[in-house]
């Protein structure tokens, strides 16, 4: 079986040792790290990510326990040794780019080979080659400020791997970055993982980024507190029997990653106690609900997507309750159409009576929708309320009271139960309908 590339046991990093000001910035830490996984090393600020990429880089020596790297303690290296290491089996990437202002492109990236047996023309032909596969090569000769960010950032990519190292660091590397650049250097970084086979270890906090990784070890005040396995991608490490399953604690550990353990309990019971769809099911629900309120897919394609199969993508729910949902969400949107309709004439006094007939609609829907019969006054009632409610000359508290109350008290006299449930059918169709720009 594979031997783990690095190993930390108990490791802990303390720094101004022996100082008053002492700190220990990792405690106890334990990582297995796999030939050709891609690592991250995610956390709030301040937790000890970079500390503990550090002291894989060789820079900052165990205080207490052991780091192996290949099985060699790089820390009992003699200095040209360390230094070697440092140069040729690991290549590393910063938030900050740090090229150096005064050199060319170029030569930023041929830099690194500098002390190798090759001579100027061989390296600033791989420099090059690097710089056109990292898509920068047509600004070589620039010097790096005439660079936008994203661009520098793939100059650094390149300069990183010129002395085709095995383990690639990589300290926040987007944290700089525009998202359209934050992109290409995740695409960049996942290429040399998955086509070059490199081992990379990230620093990051943007829980966007977690989906790249084989593995995510989550720190918090100096500890590693959680190791999750990404189910999307193949593992490396062995995974013992039992480990296989990808807990939901794990999927919600990854979409809430803020959230403590006891809250991701909390939630994962909230689930099941209020509603029948897994997460899984839910984010594809969102997604394929989110394509229909936008109008990019039609009635058809939501209800198909709703009923394929979880491994072709889809919700992988009956059509009969495909077909419901498909339903009431048109309804809704349709409703949501006319108090759109509603509100944009509000201030044009002479459409009264066209705003009327809009609120009689809505009144319409309400009273199919939840099968009731109401007298005349009631029927009035409600006419003003949804236009009351509309408008926002009422909260839905008021709404939810006023549906309850007698018919004297300018009410529907409903049932608290029935006031309750119309109420938040009501407010699902105005939230459609109403633009947040409105609240103010
Ligand atoms: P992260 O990368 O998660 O933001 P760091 O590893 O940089 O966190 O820092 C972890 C803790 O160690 C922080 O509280 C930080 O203030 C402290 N720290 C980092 N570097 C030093 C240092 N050179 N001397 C003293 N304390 C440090």
């Amino acid at each position: 079986m594979a031997k783990p590339l690095i190993v930390a046991r108990d490791l802990s990093i303390i720094y101004n040792k022996g100082k008053s000001n002492e700190f220990k910035a990792l405690q106890g830490v334990n990582t297995d790290i796999y030939e050709g996984e891609y690592i991250i090393l995610f956390g709030p600020s301040g937790c000890g990510k970079s500390t503990l990429m550090y002291s894989i880089q060789g820079s900052l020596p165990p205080g207490e326990g052991t780091l192996l790297i290949k099985g060699d303690d790089v820390y009992s290296y003699p200095p040209s040794e360390r230094v070697y290491f440092q140069r040729y089996v690991m290549g590393i990437i910063f938030q900050s780019f740090n090229l150096i202002g005064s050199l060319s492109v170029l030569d930023n990236v041929a830099l690194p080979m500098i002390f190798c047996d090759t001579d100027k023309t061989t390296r600033n032909r791989r420099a090059q080659s690097l710089l056109d596969r990292f898509g920068v090569g047509h600004v070589s000769h620039k010097l790096p400020a005439m660079l936008s960010g994203g661009q520098q950032q793939r100059v650094s990519v390149a300069r990183s791997m010129v002395n085709d190292p095995k383990i690639l660091l990589a300290d926040e590397p987007t944290g700089n970055l525009d998202s359209v650049s934050t992109q290409q250097v995740m695409d960049k970084i996942d290429e040399i993982n998955t086509f070059d086979r490199r081992t990379i270890i990230m620093v990051s906090h943007n829980a966007a980024h977690l989906s790249y990784a084989h593995r995510v070890y989550y720190l918090k005040d100096g500890f590693i507190v959680r190791e999750v396995v990404n189910p999307q991608r193949k593992q490396i490490k062995p995974v013992r029997e039992g480990e296989t399953i990808v807990t939901e604690l794990e999927q919600l550990a990854r979409l809430y990653p803020y959230d403590s353990v006891e809250t991701l309990r909390v939630k994962s019971m909230v689930n099941f106690l209020t509603q029948e769809f897994t997460f899984d099911q839910i984010i594809r629900i969102e997604r394929a609900i989110g394509l229909f309120i936008q109008g990019r897919v039609d009635r058809d394609s939501l209800i198909k997507s709703l009923i394929l199969s979880p491994e072709r993508g889809g919700v992988g729910i009956s059509e009969r309750e495909a077909r419901a949902m498909a339903t009431t969400a048109e309804k809704m949107i349709d409703r949501s159409a006319d108090i759109k309709r509603f509100r944009a004439r509000k201030d044009n006094d002479n459409i009264f009576f066209s705003q009327h007939k809009l609120a009689e609609r809505m009144r319409d829907h309400l009273v199919h929708e939840f099968r009731i019969k109401l007298t005349k006054e009631q029927d009035e009632n409600l006419i003003e309320l949804i236009a009351d409610r509309v408008t926002g000359v009422v909260t839905q508290e008021e709404l939810n009271e006023r549906l309850a109350k007698g018919v004297r008290a300018r009410g529907l006299a409903l049932s608290e139960k029935e006031a309750d449930t119309m109420t938040r059918y009501f407010e699902k169709i105005i939230a459609q309908g109403v633009d947040v720009s409105y609240k103010n």
